[in-house]
């Protein structure tokens, strides 16, 4: 069988990224054969040990191998220092920027039928206002600060068009027989343009363009001012499918929908750019349990997969997330964070051996 080889730069950072990132390296090796995929890893540098060693956050050669031989990568957390430090700054956001990974995708789903959820948000993640052009200055009646919020068409064309396309993979994936609580593809437009006429005025008209193409003409598509899709989403979270928003919103809903789901370690997400995809679970380095062989490898594991999904490996993505979720609806197997009491270890050991 003709085999595919992915080329994986591992990224463990700091606290338990170190114990979390092995456990997606490990879940990729242990694919079954039949899917005709090779892995081959790269171990690779950052974060804020990192920068104590080195002097550098995030070395040019972890960028430059991941430019030029990787197809995608696996970030674990890395930690701040918890008073500024010349010459630190995130490498998560260095590389979003210098590997143009302007997407960044969070699926949150439920396990079990209680209160069934399954959505995908998808956040632009190069502009609005994290351009972070700030200013302060003296006005008549006293200091005032300014900061700008840009947003393009380029940008909301494409990061639309990536949520179009994220909504006919996850029909495709319904209509192949995967049980789901959606009946057809649905993508919300989240913004403001009520208030923010020019800004979010041309979020909406350039999302609504890129969602009106020939290609998506059996995508509904909606629009929800954020305040009242903050409500909605607590009260009715059911009815998303995928959610496109602009960098500020999508960040603060993306953490609003994990919170419906539970622990933090179980929800995923990719960094994902034309080409290149770089999972990385949405904890930080929770340096309150590094080290204990207690975190839990969920969001990582399924971090992989999704990581997987944007490269074309759907099937190989459908089965992680399988074996999680058996885990998961089992539930002998679970980390302290779940109320269970096993290790790790134990929970990856569980994981893989339903796959
Ligand atoms: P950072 O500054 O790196 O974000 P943090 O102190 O904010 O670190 P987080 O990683 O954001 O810590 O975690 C917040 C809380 O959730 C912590 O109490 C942490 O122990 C818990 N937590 C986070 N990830 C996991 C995980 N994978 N398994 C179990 N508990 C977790
Ligand atoms: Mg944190």
């Amino acid at each position: 069988m003709a085999s595919r080889v992915l080329r994986i730069g591992l990224i463990p950072g700091d606290g338990i990224g170190k114990e979390v990132i092995p456990a997606g390296r490990r879940i990729l090796e242990a694919l079954p054969a039949s899917l005709g995929l090779k892995f081959e890893f790269v171990d690779l540098k950052a974060g804020f040990e990192t920068f104590e060693q080195t002097g550098a956050a995030l070395p040019d050669k972890t960028v430059e191998v991941l430019k030029t031989e990787c197809d995608g990568a696996l970030f674990g957390a890395v930690s701040s220092p918890t008073t500024p430090r010349a010459g630190y700054s995130s490498p998560i956001v260095g590389l979003r920027k210098k590997l143009d990974l302007y997407a960044n995708v969070r699926p949150v789903k439920s396990v079990g039928s209680k209160n069934p959820i399954d959505m995908v948000i998808v956040r632009e993640n190069t502009e609005d206002l994290y351009v972070k052009e700030e200013k302060t200055y003296e006005g008549p009646n006293g200091k005032v600060a300014e900061a700008i919020k840009r947003i393009s068409e380029r940008a909301s064309t494409r990061i639309a068009t990536m949520a179009g396309e994220i909504a006919l993979r996850r029909q495709k994936i319904r209509e192949s027989g995967a049980p789901s609580i959606h009946k057809g593809p649905l993508v919300t437009i989240t913004h403001k343009s009520n208030v923010l006429s020019q800004t979010d005025g041309l979020f909406r008209q350039a999302s609504k363009a890129a969602l009106a193409a020939e290609k998506f003409k059996s995508v509904a598509v909606e629009e929800q001012i954020v305040d009242s899709m903050v409500y909605k989403l607590f009260r009715q979270p059911e009815a998303y499918d995928v959610i496109v928003a602009p960098n500020l919103y999508g960040d603060i809903l993306s953490d609003g929908a994990a919170a419906l789901v539970g622990s933090l370690g179980l929800v995923p997400s990719a960094n994902v750019g034309d080409g290149f995809a770089m999972g990385e679970p949405c904890h930080g380095s929770a340096p309150d349990i590094m080290g204990q062989n207690i975190a839990n490898p969920i969001a990582t594991l399924r971090s992989a997969a999704v990581m997987l999904e944007f490269l074309n490996e759907e099937k190989a993505a459908a089965m992680i997330y399988a074996a999680v979720d058996a885990n998961l609806e089992e539930g002998k197997l679970l980390s302290p964070d779940l109320g269970g009491k096993a290790t790790t270890e134990e929970v990856v050991a569980d994981i893989l051996k339903r796959l």
